[in-house]
């Protein structure tokens, strides 16, 4: 007898795998997907292992099987436990992240009554039982849903308990009809030889039917299936056309299933690869011989950093090395964040291999990318690009995977389980496959780039921009310490120097970004004056202001301090400066520069799916002078006539409550700062500060992540944080703020009992204190922060109770 470990679509199942016999008549393969009885319902379920012997003594039997074909290859069966073990997500869920799109459908319950006649008497039932048993009996099945909708969901739940209990009704399941089926279209064939054409194109003019006569002549000429659409739009003829040829039987109509486009490859030429720099060709050869030699088991030979600022020529690399993989008869999945997915970076790839790119984003809708699923199993592409979840698409014979702009927070899936870091995935992925990885950065992570350093990845460089890009150096940096200008009189948020620059720019006719780099609602509190930032000793981050309690609290240890009334450095009394907001800089923009015409990007005024692309359109066709945004901004395109960006105030991610702010304000500044040198030569940054002196503000300013590298690392290490540790999150959320914290202080009481008990050493906690966002629809939030060696391996033996989450190597603290 032949047994398979099923991983269960059920929230019970969690972690684990399930036994099941395979009845003789199935043939059952690992990473099938089947349908298993489990408890009284039948549920969908992954085939994991196949082995002789059950991991218990009792077995049940597979009920049957969703898809003849494996869903999932044998490397992404491992890959889907070790992302349940190490996320400690529930198995389906990790699995569930591979299957097709719209797989993971639900269950319907339908009640019906019994075959056999009973023989009770119903006088005992109550008026309502009666009368739900009357619904019940006029039909041969009827679903939970349709009595939810006549009885009210509670009541139709207990009433059909109740009779099912009474041996008066029985339950059956079924799934969900599949949400997206392959998109058919009608075709127009001829049904006669091509010699018997022209005779009855004659007889159809003859009988002055001169619409159908051009409609036949013009599919003879086609001499193949036509799609109708295309035959209408070129003969400009109705439907009743065709059917009257139909109907006389030269014509079949038929529907036949056609691909769903996600973008056409009409207008794009196809291009040849460049001939490479220097080191563009250092960098590709180390990469081509680990593709040639993919066996080997050594996973440090086989993942590259590539570092090189934006130009510098990343993306033919990436070209060049697929072409190779694919010459070796390999595939290649190219990642790149959500946000630079455009149409520009696509067609590069579509360029390079005509019809052999597949694209995944979410904008595509679900039958679109079904359908893309769906060829890229069959094996038609060489090429698959998408967000983080393209990671796991069913591509065979893979041999390179690329993830641009590595350092990217949208390779991290925050919000639902699995928690996974693309960058890890793939890796493990990589070794599970022998394919080679690329990480490509202007600014790499800096657990990253540690890991280049010490040989657990090859370190490519590419340190300069490529020879077309001349015309376009580096920009000017200034950075203007906000204290001096205090100290001058000037109380505005624009420093003299910033002013006067967006005066001359729009002046001249020029273009002006004014870019605040803010990300949520930090509120953190500043002295006017000299610009210090009330932090927590203990933990080395910025104290967040509560400003209905009038409290300093730090979100990682829950130090609490009063807001002082004299700023501790300098003794001014102007200590509650609280930062500016998009539309306070909007309005401060508009009283300081009248003339000058404002438009402005955030999340507020960018809605819609089109709306970011609207805001760019109407800057770039110079419809504003003046350009107030956040984040986004940064990742805009090209804009020719931007010559000035002003950093409104660098200090505001500075002083996020989390150890990776400074890295996260180098990114930005260093992201606005490549912007900016893309446009008109003469381009200029304006920082402003009040700490001119900051690591990550200077290094950014003088374009040298070495700098800033060293330094971070240096911190990194002395406070024992990531790449020296690795941390896990656990959040409780509750809809009691006080309850919450009990939650939270009795899980920190048991968690530290565990770790003393089992002697491990290298891990400590921290906390509990109020999540950076302590109030989520409705439920308030602490977390829990473990830091050590291996907290998901401590954690994944303890179980956490319902409203605890876990977050394995989470992005911020904050
Ligand atoms: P990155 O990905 O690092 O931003 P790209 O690969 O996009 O850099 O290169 C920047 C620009 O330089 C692009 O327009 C690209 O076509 C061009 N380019 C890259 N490599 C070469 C090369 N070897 N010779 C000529 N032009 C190149
Ligand atoms: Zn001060
Ligand atoms: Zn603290």
């Amino acid at each position: 007898m032949e047994y398979a470990e099923v991983s269960v679509n059920s929230p019970v199942a969690r972690r684990q795998t399930f036994s099941y016999a395979v009845p003789p008549n199935l043939h059952i393969q690992v990473g099938q997907a089947v349908l298993v009885p489990f408890g009284d319902k039948e549920l969908q379920g992954l085939v994991l292992e196949l082995t002789d012997c059950p991991s218990v003594s009792e077995t049940r039997e597979i009920a049957g099987v969703i898809d003849p074909q494996p869903l999932l290859s044998t490397p992404q069966v491992m890959l889907a436990r070790w992302i349940s073990e190490y996320y400690l997500s529930p198995l389906f869920e990790a699995v569930a992240l591979m299957l097709p799109p719209g797989f993971k459908r639900k269950l319907i319950t339908y009640l019906s009554t019994p075959p056999s006649p009973h023989d009770q008497d119903l006088s005992s039932l109550s008026r309502e039982q009666r009368y739900t048993l009357d619904l019940l009996s006029d039909k041969e099945r009827v679903s939970l849903k349709e009595l939810e909708k006549s009885l009210g969901k509670k009541r139709a739940q207990n009433l059909t308990a109740q009779l099912v209990r009474r041996g008066l009704a029985v339950r059956s399941y079924e799934l969900e009809a599949v949400r997206v089926r392959p998109k058919l279209e009608p075709y127009l064939s001829l049904k006669l030889s091509a010699d018997k054409v022209q005779p009855e194109v004659d007889r159809l003019r003859k009988k002055r039917a001169p619409k159908q006569a051009a409609l036949l002549s013009y599919l003879a000429l086609k001499a193949r299936p036509v799609a109708w659409a295309e035959a209408r739009r070129e003969t400009n003829c109705s439907r009743a056309i065709a059917s009257a040829l139909a109907s006389k039987g030269l014509v079949a109509i038929q529907q036949v299933e056609v691909r769903r486009e996600p973008f056409s490859y009409h207008d794009i030429p196809r291009q040849e690869p460049l001939s490479l720099t220097a080191a563009q060709k250092r960098a590709l050869e180390g990469i081509k011989s680990s593709l040639e030699a993919s066996a080997s088991p050594d996973t440090a030979s086989r993942v590259f950093l590539l570092h090189g600022v934006t130009g510098s020529g990343k993306t033919e690399v990436y070209l060049q090395a697929l072409a190779h993989a694919v010459t070796l008869g390999k595939k290649g999945i190219v990642l790149v964040p959500e946000i630079s997915l455009t149409p520009q970076t696509i067609e590069r790839f579509a360029a390079r291999f005509p019809h052999r790119v597949a694209v995944l984003h979410s904008k595509l809708s679900l039958g679109e990318q079904f359908d893309e699923w769906q060829r890229i199993r069959t094996g038609d592409f060489d090429v698959v690009i998408g967000p983080r979840s393209a990671v796991f698409a069913p591509q065979a014979n893979l041999g390179l995977i690329v993830i641009d702009e590595e350092h990217e927070w949208t390779y991290k899936q925050q919000d639902t389980s699995p928690r996974y870091q693309t960058r890890d995935v793939a890796l493990k992925l990589a070794e599970l496959t022998g394919a080679t990885v690329i990480l490509g950065s202007a600014t790499p992570d800096v657990e990253s780039f540690y890991h280049a350093q010490i040989g657990d990845y090859q370190l490519l460089e590419l340190p300069e921009r490529v020879v077309p890009d001349e015309g376009s150096p580096l920009p000017e940096v200034e950075i203007v310490d906000l204290r001096e200008e205090l100290k001058a009189g000037n109380r505005s948020i624009f420093s003299r120097s910033l002013s006067q620059a967006v005066t001359r720019a729009t002046g001249n006719k020029e273009q002006a970004i004014l870019f605040l780099n803010r990300r949520g609602g930090a509120t953190f509190i500043q002295c006017r004056n000299c610009g210090y930032v009330l932090t927590c000793r203990r933990c080395a981050v910025s104290l967040t202001y509560h400003i209905n309690e009038d409290v300093l609290v730090c979100h990682q240890c829950n130090y609490r301090t009063a807001v002082p009334q004299t700023c501790p450095r300098c003794l001014s009394p102007r200590i509650k400066f609280l930062g500016t907001g998009t539309q306070k800089l909007e309005q401060a923009a508009r009283e300081r520069f009248p003339q000058a015409r404002l438009l402005r990007w955030d999340s507020d005024t960018a809605r819609g799916k089109d709306a970011h692309r609207e805001i760019l359109n109407r800057f770039r066709a110079h419809q504003a002078d003046i350009l107030i945004g956040t984040q986004m901004v940064a990742k805009g395109l090209d804009l020719p006539l931007v010559t000035l960006v002003g950093v409104v105030n660098a200090d505001i991610s500075l002083n996020l409550p989390d150890f990776r702010a400074g890295e996260r304000t180098f990114q930005l500044l260093s992201q606005v700062l490549g912007r900016a040198g893309r446009g008109t030569p003469g381009g200029k940054v304006i920082i402003q500060t009040y700490f001119p002196e900051h690591y990550a503000i200077q290094a950014a300013a003088k374009h040298d992540y070495n700098l800033f590298y060293e330094q971070e690392i240096g911190y990194r290490r002395k406070l024992h944080n990531p790449p020296f540790s690795r941390l896990a999150r656990l959040t409780y959320s509750h809809t009691s703020d006080i309850l919450c914290q009990r939650g939270a202080e009795r899980m920190k009481k048991r968690l530290s009992e565990e770790i003393s008990s089992q002697g491990i050493d290298s891990l400590s906690l921290i906390g509990p204190a109020p999540a950076f966002i302590h109030r989520l629809r409705g439920r308030f939030r602490w977390h829990l922060i473990l830091r050590g060696a291996e907290p998901s391996t401590f954690l994944s033996r303890i179980p956490l109770p319902p409203g605890w989450v876990v977050d394995i190597d989470p992005l911020g603290l904050a």
